[in-house]
């Protein structure tokens, strides 16, 4: 029998606004998309925590028992800048002078190494939106026979106002469609559209705009919403399962992907839509455009001027697992020391449970605090009652070490098994602890050898202080010289 036949998971909709019983379209089975990165730049810690949490939704799905498909895409074309004018990345093509998969490729490599160090599990498929213009060329021409799009100078729009004729176009962000506005600037090719509600499907490429494909229409490019519609459905059917997102994404992204599903294929694409909330940063939003923002490297470096010291990823995966996904989380100094003494907390036990001596009865009902943990999961995936029930359970194990308490070989058994299940398993936590003082002892060692170096030109030893410098340049070690003294910084 698998876990998910004894468990009851809820998910809030955000569809219906509720939270709903989970049940998948196929017994057994699940069918989850998320939407991934536009890969133009280095992704910030704000878009690792939406990953984080699903990843959390995936690995507790996979512990359930589930055979989870999880579709997580690239955008590699098609997203265009706020002012609408121009695509993300053929701009940053342009003014970096390289071709735009060398921009795709080097901020795909970049993303996946953080998601990496975070300790993510790569999804089943990872579809771009380059790998698809097929398919978004043949759903746009569906769409026009539908009578649901026009074709204007070249590129085609959604009509969104013919569209909610029959349908309700705002279903998911509850607009009504007089607030349904797609952008905010009516700028250039905007113009072109017949109600600014409308969105592009696909768009004729300017002569600057270097990402370009031919189609019935013009030479051009798909329209950024487009995309994960054709993508999801290709890999998860014309109806599944989980679709997620940042909350960002709501609208207009996932009202149109709504809206564009329906026309091509006549069915609300999915069944569960989640919605994740932001990470902030000191108090506000943590956004590359305002500058309000930390990379994921920045933060296990120490290589910042907003924190204390440097925190390893797992510390920071476990402070961004003590809110719920659903709320806004706000990263500070404080909040990140807090989280780091209890994940040590956490990994201390984890290693004193293996050493507990057992007796003939237990003084705690371990049956009922297993269920209290897959309770807090199932009430949609709640980490921090999780963490909380952990933590009681890391209370109870050190009573017993301390023989303030007792616990059975049977007892024993299932707590060590739940507890690393939750921690490793579900939460994605690593025993990086070690690293964390490894790093110090690193910190410590390279701060020495700055000082020996600095002695060493202080004795006119340019060959030794030069040899100094050097070979720590080899190890990824980089001195900068100032006026305050020397920094150093690791590649
Ligand atoms: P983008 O590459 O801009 O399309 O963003 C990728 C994902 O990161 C989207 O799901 C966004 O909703 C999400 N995201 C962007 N900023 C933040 C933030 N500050 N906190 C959490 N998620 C974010
Ligand atoms: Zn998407």
């Amino acid at each position: 029998m698998s876990i998910y036949e004894q468990q009851t998971l809820k998910i809030q909709n955000s569809l219906s606004g509720e939270k709903e019983i989970f049940k998948p379209i196929t017994s057994g089975f699940v069918g989850m998309y998320v939407c991934g990165p536009t890969v133009y730049s280095n992704v910030h810690l704000g878009n690792i925590r939406t990953f984080m949490s699903f990843d959390i939704i995936y690995r507790y799905l996979l512990h359930l028992g589930y055979k989870v498909r999880y579709v997580r895409n690239i955008t590699d074309a098609g997203h265009l800048t706020d002012d609408d004018a121009e695509d993300k990345i053929s701009t940053k093509a342009r003014l970096e002078k390289v071709e735009p998969m060398e921009i795709v490729q080097k901020y795909t490599v970049d993303f996946h190494n953080v998601l990496k160090q975070y300790n993510l599990l790569p999804p089943s498929i990872e579809p771009t939106a380059t790998g698809h213009i097929v398919e978004q060329i043949e759903a746009t021409q569906k769409i026009i026979d539908a009578g649901l799009a026009y074709v204007v100078n070249g590129s085609v729009y959604f009509d969104v106002f013919k569209y909610n004729e029959t349908k309700h176009y705002g279903i998911l962000s509850k607009r009504v469609i007089e607030d349904a506005i797609e952008n905010t600037r009516a700028l250039d090719g905007q113009s072109d559209k017949k109600n600014p509600q409308d969105f592009a499907l696909w768009k004729k490429a300017e002569p600057e705009h270097i990402q370009r494909w031919n189609s019935p229409w013009s030479e051009g490019f798909p329209g950024w919403h487009l995309e994960c519609t054709v993508m999801s459905t290709k890999y998860l059917g014309d109806q599944f399962d989980i679709h997620g997102g940042g909350m960002d994404l709501k609208f207009p992204h996932h009202e149109c992907e709504i809206a564009q599903a329906e026309a091509c294929n006549h069915k609300a694409p999915v069944n569960y839509w989640m919605h994740t909330n932001m990470l902030n940063l000191n108090g506000k939003k943590m956004s590359k455009s305002t500058g309000n923002f930390l990379n994921p490297s920045d933060i296990y470096t120490g290589n910042n001027t907003i924190l204390s010291k440097a925190f390893t990823p797992s510390v920071t995966r476990f402070s961004m697992m003590q809110a719920h996904y659903s709320s806004v989380l706000d990263l500070t100094d404080d909040a990140l020391l807090a989280s780091e003494k209890g994940y040590n907390r956490l990994m201390d036990a984890l290693k004193t449970v293996a050493q507990l001596k057992t007796n003939t009865s237990s003084s705690f009902d371990i049956n009922s605090w297993k269920q209290k943990c897959y309770d807090a999961m199932n009430d949609d995936f709640n980490t921090p009652i999780l963490i909380a029930n952990l933590f009681d359970a890391v209370k109870y194990i050190n009573q017993v070490k301390d023989n303030n308490a007792s616990i059975t070989a049977e007892d024993l058994a299932i707590l060590t098994k739940t507890l690393n299940q939750f921690t490793f398993d579900i939460l994605g936590l690593k025993d990086d602890a070690k690293t964390n003082s490894n790093s110090d002892t690193l910190t410590g060692t390279i701060e020495l050898l700055i000082q020996l170096r600095a002695e060493a030109k202080a004795n006119k030893n340019y060959d030794l202080s030069d040899k100094i410098r050097a070979e720590l340049l080899a190890l990824g070690v980089q001195l900068k010289d100032g006026r305050a003294g020397t920094s150093f910084s690791l590649s």
